[in-house]
């Protein structure tokens, strides 16, 4: 089957919106196993849109639209997408029900334009938008299939993942089913080479590398009558890329995140952490701070990017700054110490380096991260040299923290 994606919307032609509706949802069609031939932008022009839909509609069975659902004029997906397949607009009573209660849950003044997102096309199956006030829509006719859904990717994302996949899904013949082994402390080029016979030999499943910051993803996609058997494939292909890829494997589960498994591991052992941030500048607390319920390990953490902060907050001795500099194993070792010690946490992770693009020198490039973890008595410091631009440098420390944290962690535990 054969599916093709329309974004509507001015916004994306000038570059002022990022088209991510058109990086996720490409991800979940080759999940899907679906094939995907064309994608197009267009702005919020009805005869444009009309003339390219004219052409998708003739080409592949499934035309995917993402924006332009919105209750203002220049909204006109709906409407055009309903006269190319040849469907009136009709009241749909729930949709007009849940636009009153959101908006007036959001205190909004209701103006007669917000009931033209409670229309649809007639014989629609209607998909109810729990995250904004626009429904998404399905339309079928005469072998192709429209999907409308809202721009705003918060709205798109969870009304694809619960709505649109599970019928998509049901179109297909074949089940596709994926699992995601997400890798830490790895790097891609290395991760790849571990599984190059894996990667020479497959059809079904198969194993396709994804390079993140500091994380590598592995998709594993089967294909088969039915999901007890697709999966039954995937089990041992799993199976063997845990055994090739031992601690670096942080979950299985696509959701996850990095510091989602983080959080999971201070929770079984019961631990408390802190952090001592430098050049990362409180963005590896905020890593922290992105699980709910984190509270119970996270009290508080420490921003330290001056030299005085260091000695202030941490108690980073003087000498060791003189003599070593504030970008050292001694000086991140002293801030893991010091971090845990001034907030009475089992553990603390530390991080000092050279963002850039200023301040590197021939012994000390720009790139250069030491991460210090302190626990329970013990403390370790790891040597990193990262390269790109500032942001990217800090988003690599953070990474590797979190990853250094989770290898202290399990390393105590196993009693290492
Ligand atoms: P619309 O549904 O056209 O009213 O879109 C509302 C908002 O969603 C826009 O202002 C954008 O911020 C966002 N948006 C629309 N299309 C996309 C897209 N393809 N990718 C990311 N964000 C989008
Ligand atoms: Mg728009």
């Amino acid at each position: 089957m054969t599916v093709e994606l329309i974004c509507v919307g001015t916004e994306l032609l000038l570059g002022n919106t990022v088209n991510t509706n058109a990086a996720f949802i490409s991800e979940q069609c080759a999940m899907l196993g679906l094939s995907m031939y064309y994608q197009s932008v267009v702005g919020d022009n009805a005869g444009r849109l009309e003339r390219l839909l004219c052409v998708a509609k003739e080409r592949s069975d499934v035309v995917i639209l993402s924006g332009g659902l919105g209750p203002t004029q220049d909204d006109l997906t709906k409407e055009t997408a309903a006269e190319v397949m040849g469907k009136k607009l009709v009241e749909d009573p729930r949709a007009k029900q849940e636009i009153q209660a959101c908006l007036e849950k959001l205190g909004r003044t209701i103006t007669e334009n917000n009931w033209k997102q409670a229309q649809v096309p007639e014989g629609s199956k209607v998909l109810y938008n729990s995250n904004g006030t626009a429904p998404g829509i399905i339309m079928e006719e005469k072998g192709t299939c429209m999907i409308l859904l809202p721009g705003p990717p918060n709205e798109l994302i969870p009304m694809f993942e619960e709505q649109v996949y599970p019928y998509l899904r049901a179109l297909q013949p074949e089940t596709i089913c994926s699992k995601m082994v997400k890798l830490c402390g790895i790097g891609e080029s290395a991760a790849e080479t571990k599984i190059l016979d894996l990667l020479d030999s497959q059809k079904n499943p198969t194993v396709a590398p994804y390079a993140k910051t500091g994380e590598v993803h592995l998709r594993v996609t089967a294909k088969a009558e039915d999901e007890k058997t697709a999966l039954s494939l995937i089990v041992p292909v799993e199976e063997e890329l845990n055994r090739r890829f031992g601690d670096c494997v942080y979950t299985d589960d696509p959701k996850v995140t990095l510091e989602e498994a983080v959080a999971m591991l201070l929770k079984e052992h019961g631990l408390t952490v802190t952090t001592a941030e430098s050049c990362t500048g409180g963005l590896l607390a905020g890593r922290l701070v992105n699980v709910s319920g984190i509270s119970e390990h996270f009290k508080e953490g420490y921003i330290t990017y001056s030299n005085e902060a260091k000695e202030k907050l941490l108690g980073v001795s003087h000498e060791t700054l003189e003599t070593y500099g504030a970008v050292s194993p001694q000086t991140a070792a002293e801030m893991a110490q010091g971090g845990a010690k001034a907030a009475g946490a089992d553990l603390c992770v530390s991080v000092t380096g050279i963002a850039g693009p200023e301040g590197g020198t021939k012994e000390k490039p720009v790139g250069l991260v030491y991460v210090g973890c302190y626990c329970k008595g013990k403390v370790f410091t790891e040597k990193k040299q990262f390269s790109g631009s500032r942001s990217k440098i800090r988003e690599y420390s953070v990474a590797n923290a979190l990853t250094f944290l989770r290898k202290v962690i399990l390393d105590e535990a196993a009693g290492k």
